[in-house]
């Protein structure tokens, strides 16, 4: 038990350690561009001219040449693009909601009657006291309530929520998918920068390409381990934060006995996925533009959210029991 003086004192810690999270932001955006900056030349300087090596009697090394030109080209885009968009969109306030949500009506009222529409009293944020939306958070580092929040990220400076989850979740994999890259094709480059009876008449020395195949194998892991666990997220349609309340419900209707806990808003693996990346079937884009570095909205504004039939047909039993 936590006794008020303790309490006190780690809510202090939690504020202090919220605010330094705020504050140094941008130092983590500069150091994670400098990070895939040195990677991308090294790999244009090192890595490239190393595999694709040019040759005028073949044609064959001649087009792997230019399609791994393109495909190189390609990844930085994606990757410089996605994570721009990650950090500059807003992931959705309760009151501004971003840009899908234009047509909504900015003020506290109009916010009431929107959500009135769905429900009877729409909860109250206890830390910032505005109407709480189905599936919102709030976050103690931006102090505020974010719509479908999943997490603060310091990499971004910004809140992981309904209208940046996408770029957010492009951003890690094509990350990823560039670091088993860089590795599949560097790591024969990367032994002869660590011999030196080889020769290295590279435009970069040798111990940044040593650096950034070891960096390019850590983030490949570490990065492609946290992104597939948001794939599990997206498959099941459920954000970090719910992620752990549906596990606590799941546990408590298992001690009372009661149906097995569903949630609501799991439309099945593959709607989910089109509902996350707006594409394909009943969604606004077409697939391919998954694949496209443009920017692309979320379906809906992130206040109100479909519900699977599953739900539904629990909540009429609960009104059912009750009525009995
Ligand atoms: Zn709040
Ligand atoms: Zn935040």
């Amino acid at each position: 038990m936590y006794t008020p003086t303790r309490r006190g004192f780690i809510n202090g810690v939690d504020k202090v350690a919220n605010s330094v999270i705020f504050a140094i932001g941008p130092v983590f955006i500069v150091l994670a561009i400098g990070l895939i900056g040195m990677a991308t030349l090294t790999y244009f300087t090192v890595v490239f001219p190393f595999f694709y090596q040019w040759d005028d009697d073949y044609i064959w090394t001649k087009f792997s040449y230019y399609a791994g030109l393109l495909f190189s080209i390609y990844m930085v885009v994606c990757i410089f693009f996605h994570y721009y968009m990650a950090i500059r969109t807003k992931p959705g306030g309760v009151l501004n909601a971003g840009t899908a949500g234009a047509e909504s009506d900015p003020t506290l009222q109009g916010l009431f009657i929107e959500l009135e529409e769905y429900q009877e009293f729409p909860k109250t944020c206890k830390k910032c006291h505005l109407p709480k939306p189905e599936r919102a958070h709030h976050c103690s580092v931006c102090k505020k309530c974010v719509l479908r929040f999943d997490h603060h990220c310091p990499w971004i400076a910004n809140c992981v929520g309904h209208f940046n989850h996408r770029y957010f979740l492009l951003f890690m994999t094509y990350l990823v998918l560039s670091c088993f890259y860089f590795v599949a094709v560097g790591w024969k480059v990367f032994l002869i920068s660590l011999d030196f009876e080889q020769e290295w008449d590279y435009w970069m020395p040798r111990p940044y390409m040593a650096l950034t195949f070891l960096l390019a194998v850590a983030i490949g892991i570490a990065l492609g381990g946290m992104c597939s666990w948001h794939y599990f997220l997206v498959l099941t349609s459920q954000t970090t934060v719910e992620f752990y309340n549906n596990q606590y419900a799941k546990r408590s209707a298992q001690q009372k006995g009661e149906v097995v806990y569903v949630n609501p808003f799991d439309l099945g693996c593959l709607n989910n996925l089109r509902q996350f990346f707006n594409v394909g079937q009943n969604y606004k884009y077409p697939i391919y533009t998954i694949f496209l570095p443009i920017p692309i909205s979320p379906p809906g504004n992130g206040k109100i959210w479909e519900k699977n039939s599953m739900h539904y047909s629990t909540v009429h039993d609960d009104i059912s029991d009750d009525t009995d």
